[in-house]
């Protein structure tokens, strides 16, 4: 029933404790994140408010940590290959998970980096050329960011779906789906998936059926 009971290793650990302040796991995080660790997919229905971020985020930066390479380090590259993706519907929810996943990435030496629309390109860019593990974005702007190859899903591991009630509500549905039939073609190889939605219509199931493999249903 504590942080250092699930296996997040030493630098996750200072920060959750001492950066974030958390003291024990929220229920969808005790839950969730031995799923994630262990490999699985993910259906989790969780509120805003219920710890969720974490909850996918803790288990993407082990798995990041293990996988990243020292030589993705120091290179301005022009064509970003993040390792993990999230995709969040509005410009506000993909700056909140970016700030709190730098918190989660403190001194780890994992980069986190953010793409929205409404707001310049460029800046969002020149972050990216600086190299990137994971990405937060609108499905929008990594579209015409994909399109532009400025970023290339060939290295995606994991990805999270989080408030997918609201991708669809919000009409991203095609583009998610073009963004993971991407993801289902090589160059891509085989990848973790988490979809979090605070509801559970049909709509919603269909693209748990779609996305995910044997996956197991949390919900809190
Ligand atoms: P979320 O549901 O991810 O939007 O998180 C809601 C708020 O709860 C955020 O401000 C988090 O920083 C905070 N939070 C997440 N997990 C914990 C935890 N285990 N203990 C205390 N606060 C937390």
């Amino acid at each position: 029933n504590t942080f250092a009971e699930i296996d997040l290793g030493d630098a996750l650990n200072d920060n959750i404790q001492n950066r974030c302040k958390y003291v024990k796991p929220t229920p969808i995080q005790r839950h969730a994140i031995p799923v994630a660790l262990a490999g699985r997919d993910l259906m989790a229905c969780a509120q805003t408010g219920s710890g969720k971020t974490a909850a996918f985020c803790f288990p993407i930066i082990c798995g990041v940590l293990k996988t990243k390479s020292p030589e993705s380090y120091g290179w301005r590259s022009p064509v970003a290959y993040p390792l993990a993706l999230v995709l969040s519907p509005t410009r506000e929810l993909c700056c909140q998970i970016f700030e709190e996943a730098k918190k989660f990435c403190f001194q780890t030496g994992v980069k986190v980096a953010v793409a929205y629309g409404g707001a310049p390109i460029y800046p969002q860019l020149r972050s990216l050329e600086r190299g990137v593990d994971i990405l937060v974005a609108t499905p929008g702007r990594l579209t015409d960011m994909i399109e532009r190859s400025k970023v290339s899903l060939a290295k995606i591991k994991y990805l999270a779906l989080d408030e997918a009630d609201r991708m669809l509500d919000m009409g991203f549905e095609p583009q998610i789906r073009k963004i993971v039939e991407r993801l289902d073609m090589p160059p891509c190889g085989p990848r973790q998936t988490m979809l979090l939605s605070a509801t559970f219509p049909s709509e919603i199931q269909r693209m748990a059926s779609d996305f995910l493999q044997n996956y197991i249903f949390l919900s809190v």
